[in-house]
């Protein structure tokens, strides 16, 4: 992408409604735009993120054999009131009349709907496990939307729904989410905990949040360090196997957040050294909730013995979107963001230092096309900017690699590859860059 046809308006002050790093760097980059409180456009540079992060939390999903479809973002108040959450959701839902005067509501969540559209395709044990997600913009009318995409009122979200005749395999599928979420977040570049949550009435041990440490974070936490340092289940697992040891391997430790912090328990179970009393940001929540939904919305299912029963169900969220922010919190520095390579924006931030000069201009051109070609993506700064500014904003928008070309280095045969992660420079010449960025960019990728 060249920048001289791209829509990228960069902030150079740090707007004042903005209290964190990630979202004072989300509006400073030109990644997004407030329209209304906790309602955000997605600008070209923010909206790709987005699709980085979706396209992860996709193929894993996919990979634990999870099945995508898409359900609208308006559902219907009579289905609400069928699982008697129309009255209970409160204020939160954004509640919405047709023509007809029909009640209708801007979604939440969806274990209504996945319900209904359960009952009215599967009868038998005979064709289950089934999970189903989508990834679908949610509304809630939250009372205090702020940090921005991080607790916004419009957010995207990944929402799968699992189906199962018995608890035995609803925990099957919970174990197989619970593989998922470490697998996603850790290709992005994130330590995730899964945190043990509440459960509501229902009890049990099936309900984990998965929580990114972060000073900016909602959520107070308290973990064993330990936690940090455990290998995340390879892309050769295989979901089809017995997943608990997994599972039993991540909450022997202890990790759970305040509502759910036991302080005795804590100081029991983890050394003193070990112990981490901090801040997290929640970016998935998954959830065996068993016959909430399917008993009183009535989605049966005959089971082996012939009889009738509510189909066992559990739900499990990603916030795609509030990502975005959490990403940002994990890498940034004074300058902007710091992007991993799995969700940048754009790979290679290509700096013409003298646009116009044929050198550089030739130089700059050949990149751009050998890199595109070998799938790297690229954004060349092409503009008549000067080079401090053009410096600066690349560096504010964070991209993982910059190949800078310059009239005096091109003389010597040299073109400068700097790395944002680490400030890392190389001078060589245009050909081994090349060569190096190609590498970097597909070795990163590779997880
Ligand atoms: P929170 O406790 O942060 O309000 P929640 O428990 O209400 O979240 P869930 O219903 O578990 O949220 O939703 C699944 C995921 O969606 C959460 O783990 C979070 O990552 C994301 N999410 C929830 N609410 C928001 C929001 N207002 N803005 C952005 N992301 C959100
Ligand atoms: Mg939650």
């Amino acid at each position: 992408m060249r920048l001289t046809r791209y829509y990228l308006p960069v902030l150079k002050e740090t707007p004042s409604e903005a209290q964190i790093a990630s979202h004072q760097l989300m509006l400073r980059a030109g990644m997004i735009r407030q329209e209304s409180a906790g309602i955000y456009a997605w600008l070209p540079l923010g909206f790709r993120v987005l699709k980085k992060i979706e396209q992860i939390v996709r193929e894993e999903q996919d990979r634990a054999g999870a099945v995508e479809m898409l359900m609208p973002t308006i559902q219907s108040a009579e289905l609400w009131r069928e699982s008697g959450r129309y009255e209970a959701y409160g204020k939160e839902m954004l509640r919405i009349k047709d023509r007809a005067d029909r009640e209708m509501l801007f979604g939440p969540t969806n274990e209504e709907m996945i319900t209904e559209i359960f009952r009215a395709g599967v009868r038998s044990y005979k064709d289950l496990p089934k999970m189903l997600y989508h990834i679908q913009w949610k509304f809630r009318d939250e009372v205090r939307p702020r940090f921005g995409v991080m607790r916004g009122r419009e957010f995207l979200m990944k929402d799968t729904y699992s189906f199962d005749a018995d608890s035995a395999g609803a925990r099957a599928s919970y174990n197989k989410m619970f593989v998922a979420y470490l697998r996603t977040f850790a290709r992005m570049g994130l330590t995730s905990i899964p945190m043990r949550a509440d459960t509501g009435p229902i009890g049990g041990d099936l309900s984990h949040e998965f929580i990114v440490l972060a000073e900016t974070g909602e959520s107070a936490v308290f973990c064993d360090r330990k936690l940090l340092d455990l290998a995340v289940p390879g892309a050769d697992t295989d979901f089809d196997s017995d997943l608990q040891p997994v599972i039993d391997r991540y909450t022997s430790y202890y990790a759970a957040t305040e509502e759910k912090h036991d302080a005795a328990e804590f100081e029991a179970k983890v050394a003193k050294g070990d112990r981490i009393a901090a801040r997290g940001i929640e970016v998935g929540h998954i959830f065996y909730f068993g016959e909430k939904y399917s008993a009183p919305m009535r989605a049966m299912i005959t089971g082996p013995d012939g009889k009738d029963r509510p189909v066992e169900m559990g739900s499990y969220g990603v916030g795609v979107s509030r990502l975005a922010g959490a990403l940002i919190e994990a890498y940034h520095d004074e300058a902007g963001c710091k992007w991993p390579v799995a969700v940048a924006p754009f790979h290679v931030g290509l700096i013409n230092l003298k646009q116009g000069d044929a050198g550089t201009d030739g130089a700059c051109a050949k990149a751009y096309a050998a890199l595109e070609a070998a799938g790297v993506d690229v954004l060349y700064d092409d503009t008549a900017s000067r080079p401090g500014e053009k410096f600066a904003r690349m560096d504010l928008i964070g991209l993982p690699f910059q190949l800078i070309i310059g009239p005096r280095g091109l003389e010597a045969g040299k073109v400068e590859v700097k790395r944002r992660a680490d400030g890392h420079r190389d001078e060589v010449s245009l050909d081994a860059a090349l060569d190096m960025l190609k590498r970097d960019v597909r070795s990163a990728l590779k997880i």
